[in-house]
């Protein structure tokens, strides 16, 4: 008798230890676009303890995460986190670059044999066919025969479409000026679901007055609201609170004022939940996967510069967005039914001057200058100025057609131009196509620029600022570089199969994926060349 009790016991064990899938039901990925690292700690006393700080101190805490390539923008930051590699195997060398086959400048995620949906516009046609690899979530459905789900949201086309891959259920996006709804790509399908029109309808709620959410005076870790690194709104004399969008919309380009204030956010979160609710996510046992990128955090870190209220601001509401969608996760999926994982797509410089104006070597630098000088170098010294084809972020591409007709050498023309823009005041280093291609990088500065580099997609000079120099107006941060302020991001991972514990050890953004497949006992990437976070799993 006892011996049959014992048995029926452990048969019952069995059986919830089987039906409780070991597999999350549902993972979240979230980019916080132009997150620097320290973000979390310097805004940390403002912050609830139901967003962040939950993550910081429930999750595994990696505090010494890095990009590991250049340039650190946007396309590549999302391809890189979601496909576990870098530029050099996923081909997102930049947002933009000049593409040496049909000799124009392409953006990352445009497409142009496919048709906007729910958009009578043209910013619908995307889709993610220039990545070269899988994404995470494309492994998800393979592995799932195509049941799990995945769906990438953004305010931005690349934010949504290179996260959830070539495989994706949907990606969503915001498009401001005067429609203001959330549209998509043929590539995904012929016409938005009802909900999402009926979400569309109401987007006009999100136009709100933007005062700082606390007392102004309570904000001590940011620099005065009023200053003259920051550029504010057109319409607006200074740049201080508060903002009333409503007064503001018509000379700022409409909806496209909301993706430069918090309520981008807000409205993002909404329609995360929404979606969640919509398409039944995590409700069962193939797990499902849900990309999310908040763009507004960048659009205002350009516009105001890292040191500012309106940054800290934003932080502080954007925790206020995370307790909420964990909240509503607890509820809809269950707190140990899903994954969670925050992470941005670079960091940002602080406004070169307002270093300048406490000593910090910093500067400006005028990229269409020196475009204009390369090509009156290039002709003085070749006799041909149309040798240099193209450019974009800091490279040069060469005509080889025109090379060969002047029967002139592609290492000559390297050497020329290395040592040429090695004389300016700001360019730091310069690496030629031979230096990349044939030596080993033998520092972190050479590898980032290395691990950046396409042999087919990027160019044949390619030159590095000094620190905290940059190519942009004099007010607002930016990104791009390899130094630590654009390289250094959070990475939070949190709820099932994750570790409780804060690490100094150094990862980079490329072990993410891989460690997200381990976690789901899946296949990693294709061109997965990170690492597993071993410590991160429980
Ligand atoms: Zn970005
Ligand atoms: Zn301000
Ligand atoms: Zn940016």
């Amino acid at each position: 008798m006892r011996k049959n009790l014992i048995l029926i016991t452990l048969l019952i064990i069995s059986n919830i230890a089987f039906a409780q899938s070991d597999k999350p039901k549902l993972v979240i990925g979230i980019v916080v676009d132009q997150m620097r690292y320290e973000y979390l700690k310097r805004f940390q006393a403002h912050y609830s303890e139901d967003g962040f700080k939950t993550l910081m101190k429930e999750g595994f805490f990696a505090k010494n995460t890095h990009f590991s390539y250049i340039p650190t923008y946007t396309g590549p930051g999302h391809a890189s986190v979601f496909t576990g590699t870098t530029p050099a195997n996923h081909g997102i060398i930049a947002n933009n670059w000049y593409d040496k086959e049909i000799n124009e400048t392409v953006y990352c995620v445009q497409d142009d044999n496919m048709a906007s949906v729910g958009s009578t516009g043209s910013k619908g046609r995307m889709s993610p066919h220039r990545m070269l690899t899988t994404s995470i979530a494309d492994q998800n459905r393979l592995h799932t025969q195509f049941r799990g789900q995945s769906f990438g949201i953004s305010l931005k086309d690349r934010g949504a479409i290179l996260p959830a891959g070539h495989t994706a259920n949907a990606a969503y996006w915001f498009n401001g000026g005067n429609e203001g709804k959330f549209i998509t790509s043929s590539f995904y399908m012929e016409k938005l679901p009802k909900w999402i029109k009926e979400f569309n309808k109401n987007t006009n709620q999100y136009f709100r007055i933007w005062d700082t959410l606390k007392p102004i005076e309570t904000y001590i870790e940011s620099g005065s609201d009023l200053n003259n690194y920051e550029n504010g709104f057109k319409d607006k004399e200074t740049a201080t609170f508060p903002y009333d969008l409503m007064s503001l919309k018509d000379t700022n380009d409409n909806y496209d004022i909301l993706k430069d204030t918090p309520f981008g956010n807000d409205m993002l979160t909404d329609f995360a939940k929404s979606l969640i609710e919509n398409e039944n996510l995590g409700q069962d046992t193939d797990t499902d996967f849900l990309t999310i990128s908040y763009s507004s955090t960048d659009y205002i870190g350009h516009n105001f510069g890292v040191n500012s209220k309106e940054v800290q601001d934003t932080y502080v509401r954007l925790d206020l967005n995370i307790a909420n969608l964990i909240s509503f996760l607890n509820k809809k999926v269950g707190k140990n039914n899903y994954t969670l994982f925050l992470t941005s797509d670079h960091g940002a410089v602080h406004v070169p001057s307002f270093l300048q104006d406490h000593n910090i070597p910093s500067g400006y630098f005028d990229t269409k200058q020196l475009r204009r000088n390369i090509f009156k170098f290039v002709k003085n010294k070749f006799g041909d100025s149309k040798l240099v084809e193209g450019f974009s972020s800091n490279e040069i591409f060469f005509d080889y057609n025109e090379l060969e007709k002047q029967d002139i050498e592609a290492d000559d023309l390297q050497e020329a131009l290395y040592y040429h823009l090695m004389q300016y005041d700001n360019i730091d280093r310069v690496y030629t196509r031979e230096m990349l291609e044939f030596t080993n990088a033998s520092n972190s500065f050479d590898s980032a620029v290395e691990h950046g580099f396409h042999p087919k997609r990027s160019g044949d000079i390619l030159y590095i600022l000094e620190p905290a120099v940059i190519s942009y107006p004099k007010k607002g941060s930016t990104h791009g570089s390899y130094l630590s302020y654009d390289t250094q991001a959070p990475l939070l991972l949190y709820g099932k199969g994750i570790t409780a514990k804060q690490s100094f050890e150094r990862y980079h953004i490329k072990d993410i994926a891989p460690t997200i497949s381990a976690l789901l006992g899946i296949a990693q990437p294709n061109g997965t060349t990170g690492t597993i976070i071993i410590e991160a799993l429980d």
